[in-house]
């Protein structure tokens, strides 16, 4: 690779050189292999036993997920649909069980007619979305990023890629939700052939209901990108949005529905079952991780089991966080509505250096969050926003409770308001970890 080749690389190439650096010294590509591995335990010992992982789309899987990710089936090949005849290869039978168990399971979790388990991504389902909900040159509306929008439902995303031309759902910057009249004009002035809800900055319900009845008039339709809601959703603790009016819903498999890492969609109208399956097989996904769809099946039985309980208490928390933040001088979205009805607590850390800056000062004292867009920032404000996002599902799985949120309040606040230096913070904070270790609301091993 010459030089000119190296400055069109995108990614960050003093951390590539560091790689390249060690793969030219070493004398044998087993001791590369060693770094690989070195660098997967320095993760596993500081992220995984000493930081207080505060990432909104993070959760950490149960014992027996973890074990089936790394289970034999994940080296077979299972291209199609659950069933003999409906499979490219043979050899599959138990494969089929396998998938027939996840889907069931993702039905009844989630108390829907349809469900596809074959999503190696969300993105991939949003994708799905737009493959079988819209043309190119339809129009759609979604949210913009400083009001939690995703790039998937965005010019830089799949709807994007699709050719819609996407228009801005417009929002209330104070009651952060949707402004209503302003959607109606918008609305029946671009009629919409789809609507985007659904942010991954999200605090409170949206007009799913009223939304849908306004685009029903023209037969438009009601995407909610419920990623980050998911587990709440089948929890019965944030909307219901196929209930309210939505047509699919998509959602991550590993935020606060603590699976593995992938996508999940659902639907209750039959009249997209075959467009939206085949659209998944065979444009989307060919060999979708059969040990991954194992772990998704898994976390499905344990949401049944366990979910109510553990998506209340995460619930719970991000409010007792967001209560203990504001009563120390933090701003937090959302105050005069309880601050949250999700996993999420959103600080205006602008009076501390913004969010870019906050992050990583707490993130050298293992308090790990993201910078993020709030609605007063510009979409074009991404590297350097006013806020951070605070999630309370890993910390909620640890075991913690309302009272453990003012003592994490109290050690974030002590960073931003500069009363501790970030090695005091972080080594209260491994003390903390060393307390809560084991995993809740899933089977043992
Ligand atoms: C995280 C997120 C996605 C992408 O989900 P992946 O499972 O990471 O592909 C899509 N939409 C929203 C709103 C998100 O927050």
């Amino acid at each position: 690779m010459n030089v000119t080749d190296r400055k069109q690389e995108v990614h960050d190439t003093k951390v590539l050189d560091w790689a390249k650096d060690i793969i030219e010294r070493s004398p044998s590509d087993r001791l590369v292999v060693d770094e690989v591995l070195n660098s997967v335990r320095r993760n596993e010992i500081w992220r995984g036993d000493e930081c207080l992982n505060l990432l909104a789309p993070e959760a950490p899987t149960s014992p027996i997920v973890r074990e089936l990710l790394s289970s034999e089936v994940g080296t077979r090949a299972a291209e199609g649909h659950i069933g003999k005849l409906e499979r490219w290869f043979a050899g599959t039978q138990y494969i089929d069980e396998i998938e027939a168990l996840c889907m069931e399971l993702l039905k009844k979790a989630f108390g829907v007619n349809y469900a596809d388990h074959r999503l190696v991504a969300s993105m991939i389902g949003n994708m799905a979305v737009y493959a079988t909900l819209t043309e190119p040159g339809d129009n759609i509306m979604s949210l913009t990023q400083p009001y939690g929008g995703h790039s998937s439902n965005r010019q830089d995303g799949p709807a994007g890629v699709r050719g819609v031309n996407i228009y801005d759902v417009p929002m209330d910057a104070k009651e952060l939700t949707v402004d209503l009249d302003a959607f109606e004009k918008v609305a029946r002035d671009v009629r919409p052939k789809l609507v985007s809800l659904g942010a991954s900055m999200t605090l409170f319900p949206l007009p799913v209901r009223e939304i849908s009845n306004i685009v029903s008039e023209w037969g438009g339709k009601v995407f909610f990108d419920g990623a980050h809601q998911l587990g709440l959703i089948g929890a019965g603790l944030f909307q219901d949005p196929l209930k309210e009016g939505a047509d699919v819903i998509t959602g991550s498999a590993g935020k606060t529905f603590s699976g593995p890492q992938s996508g999940i969609i659902l639907w209750d109208d039959p009249e997209l079952t075959e467009s939206i399956t085949e659209t998944i097989f065979p444009t989307l996904a060919a060999t979708h991780q059969v040990n991954r769809v194992a772990a998704l099946a898994v976390s499905a039985a344990e949401f049944i089991t366990f979910g109510e309980e553990y998506m209340k208490q995460i619930v719970a928390n991000a409010k007792a966080l967001a209560q203990a933040l504001h009563d120390r001088g933090i701003p937090v979205l959302g105050d005069h509505k309880g601050y949250t009805e999700t996993h999420q607590v959103i600080a205006d850390v602008s009076e501390f250096g913004g969010g870019y800056p906050v992050a990583n000062k707490l993130a050298e004292a293992n308090i790990i969050v993201n910078k993020n867009l709030i609605p007063k920032d510009r979409p074009e404000d991404w590297d350097e926003p006013s806020g951070i996002r605070i999630g309370t599902t890993e910390a909620t799985r640890l075991g913690m409770k309302e009272s453990d949120m003012e003592d994490i309040a109290e050690l974030i606040t002590s960073i931003l308001k500069g009363y501790q230096s970030a090695s005091y913070v972080k080594d209260k904070v491994v003390e903390m970890r060393k307390t809560y270790h084991k995993l809740h609301y899933c089977f043992e091993k």
